[in-house]
Formats: C-alpha cells, structure tokens, sequence
C-alpha cells in the first residue's frame, strides 16, 4: 500500500471532522476506505503529519491525543463533562506569528499557541440529570 494513498485518506477523514477527533476515531473511519490499514499505522501517520505541520496535534487537559485539520493556531473549548472540543470564533494576535509587526515579537519566532477554556458544552450543559 502507498504510504502518499494512506496519508490522502487520514488527511480527507480528519478535513471531514470539526470535532477534533482522537486517532483511535480517524482509525475507524479510515478503514472503511482503508480496511488492512492498522491502527499504528494510522498512528504512526499521524505523528509524521503534525510534525510536518499537515495537521495539528493538540496538547489538551485530556490523556487522549486529539487531531485538528485546522494548523492555524487557533483556542480552544473544551466540555469537561463529555470531552467534546470546539474551535472558538475568535481573532488572534495574527501579528505575534508573522513576527514582525510587533515590537514585542521582534527577535523571537513563535510556533505555537495553547489556549484552552474549558466549561459545559452546549449539549452537557442543557441536560439535566435527574
Ligand atoms: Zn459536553
Ligand atoms: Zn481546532
């Protein structure tokens, strides 16, 4: 099998999630396209496409690693109660990355930005549970 053949279909899966998924969730939906394809190949694949920058792996509170197709730096939510992670909609000190705008930025190159709030998340915090 073509590693480029199964990079195009993670990549493809991960572009059709904006719920951040975790690998073991990409491995399901990839062997439906894929069905020899392994889970630590699709591990493996993972980790080789962050590192390029293909995709973003994201450090969040959880043990569980989640993937966004989205590379652009960019906060997060996250629902403590069920997990789920949601883009937030709002502008970032684009200026901070270009490095060059700002006085502050000048001499320093900034790769990465980890903003997470964390809360109830629309579902968890309109069901009750009684
Ligand atoms: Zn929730
Ligand atoms: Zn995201």
């Amino acid at each position: 099998m073509r590693k480029t053949k199964q990079r195009e279909v993670i990549l493809r899966v991960l572009g059709e999630h904006i719920d951040h998924p975790s690998a073991d969730t990409i491995y399901e939906e990839v062997r439906k396209f894929l069905p020899r394809i392994s889970l630590g190949t699709v591990y493996r694949n993972l980790d080789i496409m962050s590192e390029s920058g293909t995709i973003m792996k994201l450090e969040t509170g959880g043990s569980i690693k989640r993937f966004d197709p989205v590379t652009v730096p960019h906060p997060h939510f996250r629902c403590v109660k069920c997990g789920a992670i949601e883009d937030l909609p709002f502008e970032l000190n684009e200026s901070l990355f270009s490095g060059s705008t700002d006085d502050w930025a000048h001499g320093r190159t900034i790769q990465n930005l980890n903003i997470e709030y964390s809360g109830l998340c629309i579902n968890c915090n309109g069901s009750s549970s009684s």
